[in-house]
């Protein structure tokens, strides 16, 4: 994470909104809240669920090579003791003496000596009897403490999974773990679904769903939870093919993103440096965004080889092999993995979003978003509120909510009521005047341009969809 160019008003401001508008609540907030934990509101929830049918419909619905599946949160043991999470899935752990504060070493630039191991990368060594709890590293660490200058304990590894207990006895031969990512649940049902849906080599399984990390220092709002969602997905590949595969996924994945409206120079690719990478992965770029706490991971993508299904294999005594027909080959396929956070990402989008425009009375607020993402997608507003415009409009709204996410608005004025619309990010307004009682037509004024046609009522839904599907930015 780098320090350039921080804007952390910015933060406050998009958490405001958030909070005033509906998009995002803290989790049990009548309570005191409870740290790390967020609740998606009415518009929130719309924009995740428009954020994951995206990313379902450009990785599952528009390819051939890539089907979908919803895996269970809790998996047998054994999967994690194959997988590396185990015995590797720990952060470094520092506190200071002074003021208490905890922090990840890693993050504060503290040297963890010791064998080389990176953090939080699954999948080294072998796995011990039970989860390792906080085991203590070699090195004292050198730096201080970055709130206070105070001294610091020495790091100490910190296994991330949350442990629960399956059934009414609580022992340890009952313990299972809250996944922390759903690649697993893809790995292990990787024949299954080559065989039930007859797919041959390259093809991809692709899995969105909630994850559980016991983060250390979690924070910047939803940024890093300990309860999140991913979207993810295993391409299998030929070995050798491989590289070809990262390249692809590398420019697919950057794409989407620019697709959906975020500026092209608030992304980066950032290839990890030897000493990142985890032992069994051939290369790993992280798509970063320029957040205004410092430029960030939004997802990863790596070329896994084929450590994954080994793994799983050797674990389980399943032969994993594919067998290829055309080239009569058996291999262990090689796996590109694409691995996106839906929080993440929403973040990013309402960052990217937010513009504030100073006018002579005010600041107006907007949220830019791409009218696919945009939680409601037309305000239906009866330009005042007698005079037989409020039951047409109501004949409007009627009309469009089964087709799209409609508001339909009488309080205020007019211009008041466009800017509640512009602070949520409507793309659209459809305004119903005097002159739509005698032509019925209505005006439908864009979000950014300020163009506003008119349409008539009943070619509304078709040319509102037409504007949605095929909106090149987001700016409409
Ligand atoms: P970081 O270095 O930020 O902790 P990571 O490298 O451990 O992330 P991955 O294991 O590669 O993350 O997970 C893939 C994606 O899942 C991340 O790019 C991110 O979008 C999302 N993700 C991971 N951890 C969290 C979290 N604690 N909160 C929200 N999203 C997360």
């Amino acid at each position: 994470m780098s320090n350039e160019k921080k804007e952390p008003d910015l933060m406050e401001k998009i958490v405001s909104l958030c909070k005033r508008r509906g998009f995002i609540f803290q989790s049990s907030e009548i309570y005191g809240g409870l740290n790390s934990c967020w609740d998606y509101g009415p518009l929130g929830s719309e924009l995740k669920r428009n954020v994951k049918d995206a990313w379902w419909n450009a990785v599952v619905r528009a390819r051939e090579d890539v089907v979908g599946i919803d895996a269970s949160i809790l998996m047998h043991p054994r999967v994690w003791e194959a997988s590396g999470h185990v015995a590797g899935f720990t952060d470094p752990l520092v506190d200071c003496k002074q003021c208490k504060k905890r922090f990840r070493a890693d993050h504060i630039g503290v040297a963890t000596s010791g064998p080389p191991r990176p953090p939080r990368k699954e999948g080294e060594g072998e796995a011990p009897a039970e989860p390792s709890a906080s085991e203590p590293l070699a090195a004292p660490a050198p730096k201080r403490c970055p709130e206070c200058g105070g001294e610091l304990t020495e790091a100490r590894q910190f296994n991330l999974m949350f442990k629960t207990f399956m059934g009414p006895v609580e022992e340890s031969a009952s313990v299972v773990f809250m996944r922390p990512e759903t690649a697993q649940g893809i790995f292990v049902n990787f024949e299954n679904v080559q065989t039930s849906a007859r797919l041959k080599i390259p093809f991809g399984i692709a899995q969105i769903g909630k994850s559980f990390r016991n983060e250390i220092t979690p924070g910047n709002f939803i940024f890093r939870t300990r309860e999140f969602e991913q979207m993810e997905i295993e391409f299998f590949c030929k070995p050798g093919t491989d590289e070809q595969w990262f390249e692809h996924w590398k420019a697919e994945r950057l794409q989407w993103y620019i697709d959906l409206g975020i500026r092209r120079e608030k992304l980066r690719m950032r290839p990890h440096a030897a000493d990142e990478l985890a032992h069994y992965a051939k290369a790993c770029v992280d798509v970063e965004y320029e957040f205004p706490f410092g430029w960030s991971e939004l997802e990863g993508v790596a070329n896994r080889a084929d450590f994954d299904l080994k793994r799983h294999q050797e674990y389980s005594g399943k032969s994993l092999e594919y067998f290829d027909d055309a080239t009569r080959e058996h291999y262990i396929p090689y796996v590109i993995e694409p691995s996106a956070g839906a929080d993440r990402s929403i973040l990013t989008f309402l960052v990217d979003a937010y513009e504030e425009v100073q006018t002579e009375k005010e600041t107006e607020r907007f949220l830019r978003l791409h009218p696919k993402l945009a939680p409601i997608k037309v305000g239906i507003l009866p330009l005042v509120n007698k005079a037989g415009m409020p039951e047409l409009a109501r004949q409007v709204f009627d009309g469009l909510r089964k087709r799209l996410a409609c508001y339909y608005d009488t309080a205020g004025a007019i211009g008041r009521r466009y800017r509640r619309q512009d602070e949520i990010g409507t793309p659209f307004c459809c305004t119903i005047d005097g002159q739509s009682l005698e032509d019925k037509t209505v005006t439908v004024r864009h979000r950014d341009s300020r163009e506003q046609p008119r349409v008539a009522i009943p070619d509304l839904g078709a040319f509102l969809a037409e504007k949605i599907e095929n909106a090149k930015s987001n700016r409409v």
